[in-house]
C-alpha cells in the first residue's frame, strides 16, 4: 500500500517546482508563482480520476473528515453511526464538532452491519458513516437505501480503500459526500494530507470556505475577502500537494500491482480449507491494499499471527489485539479522557460505551488477520512470503 515506496523523480521534480519558485501556500501569491497551483492542479486531477464534480483538499485525513461533516451541517449533539472497526480518527472527526460517535457492529466486510446500522437509528441519528477498511467496501447500496429512508447524510471514509470500486464507481464517490487520506502510509500520499470529494456543489463550496478561516476565495485579493461563515485552518501545504500530484497520476499502476501481489498471497492461501476471506459485496472490486482473511478460531489466529512474525512475515494485523483499529484498546474512548471539558451532550451520549458488548464485532475480528500488501516486493519475495505463510498457518490447524 504505501506509495512512498515507490518515489521516483516524478515526486521529485513536482516538489522542485514549488522550491524554486517558494510560494509553499495553496491560496494568493500569484505573481510569484510561475504558474504553479500544486494544490488546485491535484483537486482537478482527482475530481478526474474519481469522476467526481468537485474536491477539496485538507491538511489530514482526519481533517477530511471532519470537514465532511461539517459541510453537511453535522454539529453538536447531532449522532453519526460508525463501525467498532475503524482507524481511531473517525470518531477523532466526530467529536471535535460536538457530535457524537454511535458505534454499531460490524459484519464479514469489515465495516458497518446494515441491520446493526437500523437498529442504531435515533431522532438525534444526522450521519451515517462506513468506512472502506483494508482496502474494501461496505454494502453500498444497503447502507444508502437506509440513509434515503431516514433522510441520513451518507458518508464514506474512502482513506484506505482509494482505486476500489463498487458497481464501476469509484470508492469515495458514492455516498453524499467521501474522504480520502493521504498520510505517510497510505496508497497515495502527500506527506500528511487529505481530500473531500462529493457531487453536493453545496458541500463542497463549504469545505472549501470551512478549510480555510471561512475566506469565501472570491477575487484575488485574500485579505479582502469576506467570510460568510466561521472557519478553521486545515489547508494543505503546495510542497505535500506536489508530491500527491505526482503519487496520483501513478495510482492505476500502484494498483495493478498491489493486484498482482494479492492475488499471489490469496490463491496460496485459497489452497487451504479452514481459510476463508473478507466478503466483498457483489459489484465491489477490491483496491487491494490488504489481504484479509479468516481463521477459524480466535486462538488460532492468535497463534498464527504470532508465527508470522516469527517468521519475517511482517506487516499482518490482528487486530484483535491491536490498539489502534478496534474498539477493544479503546480506553480513552470509553473512559472521556479528554484534556479539556467534554460537552454535557457528548458526555451522556458517549456512556453507553462504558457497558455496551459488541459480540458480532468481536467474533469478526478475532478470526481476521489483515496482510498489507506492498509495492516494492519482487515476485519471488512474494513467492517466498505465500510459501511461509501457508507453513505458518497449517502448523495450527
Ligand atoms: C488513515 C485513516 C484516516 C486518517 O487519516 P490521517 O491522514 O492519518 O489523518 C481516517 N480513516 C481511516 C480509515 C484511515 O485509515
Amino acid at each position: 500500500m504505501p506509495g512512498f515506496e515507490l518515489f521516483s523523480d516524478l515526486e521529485r521534480n513536482e516538489v522542485n517546482d514549488v522550491l524554486d519558485n517558494g510560494v509553499l501556500m495553496r491560496y494568493g501569491f500569484d505573481g510569484m508563482r510561475k504558474g504553479h497551483w500544486k494544490a488546485k492542479s491535484l483537486e482537478s486531477e482527482l475530481a478526474k480520476t474519481f469522476n467526481v464534480n468537485h474536491v477539496q483538499l485538507v491538511s489530514s485525513g482526519t481533517a477530511a473528515v471532519s470537514v465532511a461533516l461539517a459541510s453537511a451541517g453535522v454539529g453538536a449533539g447531532d449522532e453519526v453511526i460508525m463501525p467498532t472497526f475503524t482507524f481511531v480518527a473517525s470518531f477523532e472527526a466526530i467529536m471535535m464538532l460536538g457530535a457524537i460517535p454511535v458505534l454499531v457492529d460490524i459484519d464479514e466486510t469489515l465495516t458497518l452491519d446494515p441491520k446493526a446500522v437500523e437498529a442504531a437509528i435515533s431522532s438525534k441519528t444526522k450521519a451515517v458513516m462506513v468506512v472502506q477498511m483494508c482496502g474494501s467496501m461496505g454494502h453500498m447500496d444497503e447502507l444508502k437505501a437506509i440513509c434515503d429512508t431516514h433522510n441520513l447524510i451518507f458518508v464514506e471514509d474512502a482513506c484506505q480503500a482509494i482505486g476500489g470500486t463498487y458497481k464501476g464507481q469509484a470508492l469515495g464517490s458514492i455516498a453524499d459526500v467521501g474522504c480520502f487520506s493521504f498520510d505517510f502510509v497510505k496508497t497515495i500520499t502527500c506527506g500528511e494530507g487529505g481530500a473531500v470529494i462529493t457531487n453536493n456543489k453545496n458541500y463542497y463550496l463549504n469545505a472549501d470556505h470551512y478549510s480555510d478561516h471561512g475566506h469565501d476565495h472570491v477575487g484575488k485579493d485574500r485579505g479582502a475577502e469576506s467570510h460568510p461563515f466561521l472557519g478553521y485552518n486545515f489547508r494543505i501545504s503546495e510542497l505535500n500537494a506536489a508530491v500527491g500530484l505526482a503519487q496520483v497520476k501513478r495510482l492505476p499502476e500502484f494498483i495493478a500491482i498491489q493486484k498482482k501481489n494479492y492475488f499471489i498471497l490469496r490463491e496460496a492461501l485459497a489452497e487451504i480449507p479452514e481459510v476463508t476471506f473478507r466478503r466483498v459485496p457483489e459489484g465491489g472490486e477490491e483496491s487491494y491494499a490488504f489481504l484479509n482473511f479468516f481463521l477459524p478460531n480466535l486462538d488460532i489466529a492468535r497463534k498464527v499471527s504470532d508465527e508470522f512474525k516469527l517468521n519475517g512475515i511482517d506487516a499482518c494485523f490482528h487486530y484483535y489485539d491491536n490498539s489502534w483499529h478496534y474498539i477493544r484498546k479503546w480506553e480513552h474512548l470509553k473512559e472521556l479522557k479528554s484534556l479539556f471539558p467534554i460537552s454535557k451532550d457528548v458526555k451522556e451520549g458517549l456512556s453507553y460505551l462504558k457497558t455496551k458488548t459488541f459480540l458480532q464485532s468481536d467474533d469478526v475480528i478475532a478470526r481476521n488477520l489483515s496482510c498489507l500488501i506492498k509495492l516494492s516486493w519482487t515476485d519471488s519475495e512474494v513467492r517466498d512470503r505465500a510459501t511461509k505463510m501457508v507453513h505458518c498457518i497449517k502448523k495450527y490447524l
